[in-house]
C-alpha cells in the first residue's frame, strides 16, 4: 500500500516537499491549508526516514535483489520494451505480475470473502460462454465465428479477464441497486 496525500490523493514520490503536522499526518507543502500545526518539513524521503513511527512503511518501501534467469533474447527484449516506455525494468515486471496474477487473485479472494463462495463468479463465467457460444452460431461468417469460439474457449477462462468483466458487471449491479 503506498502512503497517498490526504488532501490531493497523489501518492508520495521520494522528493516531493512535504510537512509532518502536530498529528503526525504527511501533508504535500504545497496542499497544506493551515488547519494545523507544523512539527518538520523535507522531502517525502527525509521525514519518512526520521521517525520510527514510519519504520513499517519504510519496510514495505524497501527493494530487496531477486536474481531471474532469462534467455539472453527475452533479457534485450524486455529492456527495449522498458527504455521504449521510460520504466525500468524492475517497474514493468512488477506491473505485468500484479496485472496477471496479483490482481485477478486479489479480486478472488475479495469476492469469496464478501460471498462466501465464488458461485456467482462461477455463473458469470458460464453465462458469458453462453452468449458466445450463441453469437458464434448465429454468425454466418465462419471466420468471425472462429474468433468468437477463441474468445470463448481461450481467453474467457483466463482469471484477469473473467474478474476484469466481472467488476464490470458488480459496478453495475451496484448502480442499478441504487437505482441510478
Ligand atoms: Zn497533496
Amino acid at each position: 500500500m503506498e502512503m497517498h496525500c490526504s488532501v490531493c490523493r497523489q501518492p508520495y514520490k521520494d522528493d516531493d516537499m512535504v510537512l509532518l503536522d502536530e498529528y503526525n499526518t504527511v501533508i504535500h507543502q504545497s496542499c497544506y491549508g493551515l488547519e494545523t500545526q507544523i512539527q518538520d518539513l523535507g522531502t517525502f524521503h527525509q521525514v519518512i526516514n526520521k521517525y520510527d513511527f514510519f519504520k513499517q512503511l519504510r519496510k514495505k518501501n524497501e527493494k530487496k535483489q531477486l536474481t531471474l534467469n532469462l534467455d539472453e533474447q527475452t533479457i534485450t527484449n524486455m529492456q527495449k520494451y522498458a527504455k521504449l516506455h521510460n520504466v525500468s525494468v524492475d517497474d514493468l515486471v512488477t506491473a505485468l505480475f500484479i496485472e496477471h496474477a496479483q490482481a485477478p487473485m486479489e479480486t478472488v479472494g475479495r469476492i469469496q470473502k464478501e460471498q462466501g463462495n465464488l458461485d456467482e463468479l462461477d455463473e458469470f463465467g458460464k453465462k458469458l460462454n453462453k452468449y458466445l457460444d450463441e453469437a458464434a452460431a448465429n454468425e454466418e461468417d465462419e471466420k468471425m465465428a472462429e474468433v468468437l469460439n477463441q474468445l470463448n474457449k481461450v481467453h474467457i477462462s483466463k482469471l484477469e479477464v473473467l474478474t476484469d468483466l466481472y467488476k464490470v458487471y458488480e459496478e453495475n449491479k451496484k448502480a442499478q441497486y441504487f437505482g441510478h
